[in-house]
């Protein structure tokens, strides 16, 4: 069975690949100061995405605009997932929770 997330390029499709593209484009002007060491473009076979990881799993997306990479988040301890912008839009906020969505998560993971 093939793995759900992929950084073949033999796997990707021409959405994928113009995708992938896209992404290596706003990397290399750009940059993303939180990406790190053994960071390779995958693909999400499952849902479609295809994003930039690191060897510490920070994921990186492109924002609306195309141009800049973010970060995508998701929340240890109940699995929302989303940008910071996407997040501040419902209320969250990963940036000021140290990677969880909420105060609500960030307290319930170190309560007990
Ligand atoms: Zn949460």
């Amino acid at each position: 069975m093939n793995p759900v997330i992929t950084a073949d390029f033999s796997q990707f499709g021409i959405r994928e690949l113009t995708f992938a593209q896209l992404l290596l484009k706003a990397y290399a002007e750009r940059g993303a100061d939180f990406l790190g060491c053994g960071l390779t473009v995958n693909f999400n076979t499952h849902s479609g995405y295809v994003f930039l990881s690191d060897e510490d799993y920070n994921v990186g997306v492109l924002d609306e605009t195309e141009e800049y990479i973010v970060q995508f988040y998701s929340c240890p301890q109940c699995g929302y997932e989303g940008t910071q912008q996407e997040a501040v839009d419902n209320g969250c906020d990963f940036v000021k929770n140290d990677g969880y969505c909420s105060k609500k998560c960030y307290e319930r993971e170190w309560s007990c």
